[in-house]
């Protein structure tokens, strides 16, 4: 009974995804509101997996040649206002600080919408020549955009990510560190959150503030609307310029450097929760689930030795992976199964009097109810790695198969409206690259062009009929 209604206080998914979102995560403990409008606590549960994010993320970039640094939170006005197309775009959504204690300030300080506008200043002090470069610094940080509406993780005023900021001598490295970075976040994506995305550039309309073009990935969450996954930006010479940030290059001329910016979010989380989630609440994938394994043991009350042995499976688990041990008395077995679905842990493993007699554990993965694995206590932790990989790749397989059956071409304009309009999911349209084609289609639909995958493509554009030059992915969007 207990059990039953504790599930039944999250609403079915695929009835409201809206609501089911927030319910569980405010059930499984991963986010709370805060007092302060439009930002979000981050409870310990959700962090975590921000964490697993951060670690992997982290080796990536060190294996690559990149330092991590700390700038400051605040932007005076006149360096944001210094990049003519950066500070339009960022603009409507800056937070300002006028006052320190009772003093109203000479100059109205930004706090950080992005940090290219303080970042730059010091790389026009640190880069002299072709030898100080590349420079690759990323810092960890949060940044505050103010939001008209907000949502847990995909969008809030203030958030968590990090932000890649590259100076190179030439435009080709600087466009080689953009792959670079795009490809560790695909896989990031693929193989850690098992969420496939679609690669590729942003039309013009789309790109960052400042940037000569960017390249992005794009999910699809169950609605069958998008989400921006990462974005890597090629900012060519721009804020070069505006900052000055110049080299004595080898044939001993002066130039401007090159730059590149790049992000992630704690948007991922929220991504990662709506893609794998079911009505029994949060599945995470094993690779960034804060608790991995959890360890039940059953009817312990009749046996003291079952705890026992619970208490070292646990123990010797922990070794390997990241283990709970739930053994807590006042409830019932049920209830914790419940529970630990609930809050998405891969893997449980049982254990009671009879499987202490018979020496083994019963193992129940979070996507297989049913199946109940009986497992020797011997070799138990190798067939739990197992297990866990296994878990991992049918998390991958069921969301690329999502993906592949929601991701269409269409050779008929209004095939193409319908599709949208309906959140099919990615709509790949041929087009000429003419803004006025674009604009029709985004008011029609209320869709967005979201990626425009790297391939040449032969026909008519769908609006226009003219010689397109592009296909593009349009769909209804986070
Ligand atoms: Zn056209």
């Amino acid at each position: 009974m207990e059990a039953k209604a504790w599930v039944r206080e999250i609403p079915r998914k695929q009835d409201n995804l809206s609501e089911w979102y927030t319910a569980v995560l405010l059930k499984a403990e991963m986010v709370d509101y805060s007092p302060v409008r439009g930002c979000m606590v981050i409870r310990p549960y959700g962090w975590a997996v921000w964490e697993a994010i951060q670690r992997w993320l982290d080796a990536e970039f060190r294996r690559t040649g990149h330092q991590t640094a700390a700038f400051p939170l605040f932007v005076p006005e006149s360096l944001l206002q210094r990049e003519a197309e950066h500070v339009q775009g960022f603009a409507p959504q800056v937070a300002w600080v006028t006052h320190g204690g009772d003093e109203e300030l000479a100059e109205r300080l930004a706090v950080r919408p992005t940090s290219e506008a303080i970042i730059m200043p010091m790389y026009a002090r640190w880069i002299r020549s072709y030898r100080d470069l590349p420079v690759l610094i990323l810092q960890w940080c949060s940044v505050v955009r103010w939001e008209k509406a907000t949502r847990p993780f995909l969008r809030t005023t203030e958030f968590f990510w990090h932000e890649g900021h590259t100076a190179h001598r030439t435009a080709e490295e600087a466009d080689a560190e953009c792959r670079l970075i795009l490809d560790i976040y695909r896989r990031l994506l693929e193989e850690q959150l098992a969420m496939p995305v679609l690669v590729g550039r942003k039309p013009d309309s789309e790109k960052f503030a400042g940037a000569d073009w960017t390249y992005t990935l794009e999910a699809l969450m169950p609605d069958g609307q998008a989400i921006q996954a990462g974005t890597s930006h090629f900012l060519g010479q721009n804020f070069a310029r505006a900052f000055d940030v110049k080299f004595l290059d080898r044939d001993n001329t002066e130039k401007y450097v090159w730059t590149t910016s790049w992000a992630v979010t704690t948007r991922l989380v929220g991504a990662l929760v709506m893609a794998h989630g079911d009505d029994r609440g949060l599945f995470l994938p094993p690779r960034v689930a804060p608790v991995q394994v959890v360890v039940v043991p059953v009817r312990a009350e009749r046996e003291p030795a079952v705890l026992e042995r619970a208490r070292q499976l646990a123990a010797q688990l922990s070794e390997r992976f990241r283990v709970r041990l739930d053994d807590r008395e006042e409830y019932t077995p049920g209830w914790k199964f419940n529970e630990w679905e609930m809050r998405g842990v891969p893997l449980r493993v049982e254990l009671g009097p009879r499987d202490l007699q018979q020496g083994q554990a019963v193992l129940v993965a979070r996507d297989a109810e049913g199946t109940r694995q009986p497992v020797p206590l011997d070799g138990l932790v190798d067939r739990v790695g197992e297990e866990l990989e296994a878990i991992q790749e049918r998390m991958l397989e069921r969301a690329r198969a999502y993906l592949a059956a929601h991701t269409v071409r269409v050779e008929d304009y209004g095939e193409a409206v319908q599709l949208i309009r309906q959140r099919k999911g990615f709509v790949g349209v041929r087009w000429c690259g003419d803004t006025s084609c674009e604009d029709r289609l985004r008011d029609e639909t209320g869709g967005s062009p979201r990626v425009i995958p790297e391939e040449a493509v032969n026909g008519a554009c769908l609006v226009c009929g003219r010689k397109a030059n592009a296909l593009v992915y349009f769909a209804r969007a986070y």
